[in-house]
């Protein structure tokens, strides 16, 4: 249980990952968690500074699709806004939505990430499910009190800090 919680990289934010070594290694595909991940909590705009990392990263060649147990209409909007795709359904960590993110890109679980803020659901199922797991601090604390009951779970397994 605990290894399947452990992420196979940490880092502060979307825009401190280094994504050369992990195209070089094989990743073409990509997997992104919305609420903390790419955007505050329910705050579904587009920055000038999300929309530009999405654009690098598809001028490298990245496939990316979103992921959410959001309220799918909105995530899909959303997605449309930022111009990629999004998985037709939520339901992590269950594998099937991790399976049909995959499917959405066309992709394989072993040349896709996936990028979250969530142990429970973003890199328990990330790793279940095969794909290689990186999670990031959530960008703001305005979560809603099961996410937060889940946070004091996590902090149990890592010794993080919020
Ligand atoms: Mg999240």
């Amino acid at each position: 249980m605990r290894s399947m919680l452990k992420p196979r990289l940490a880092v502060d934010s979307i825009f401190d990952i280094d994504f050369q070594p992990l195209w070089d290694s094989g990743y073409k595909n990509m997997i992104l968690d919305v609420d903390n991940t790419i955007t505050a909590w329910n705050t579904y705009s587009v920055s000038d500074k999300l929309k530009k990392w999405v654009l690098k990263l598809e001028n490298k060649g990245f496939c990316i699709c979103l992921l959410s147990n959001n309220n799918q209409e909105k995530v899909q909007q959303f997605a449309s806004e930022l111009g990629v795709i999004a998985a037709p359904r939520g339901g992590k960590p269950l594998l099937g939505a991790f399976q049909s993110a995959i499917t959405a890109l066309n992709a394989d679980h072993r040349n896709t990430l996936i990028i979250g803020d969530q142990l429970f659901t973003d890199i328990l199922g990330g790793n279940r499910a095969g794909l290689y797991t990186i999670l990031v601090e959530p960008i703001d604390k305005k979560e809603f009190i099961g996410t937060r009951f889940v946070r004091i779970l996590e902090n149990l397994f890592t010794g993080r800090s919020y």
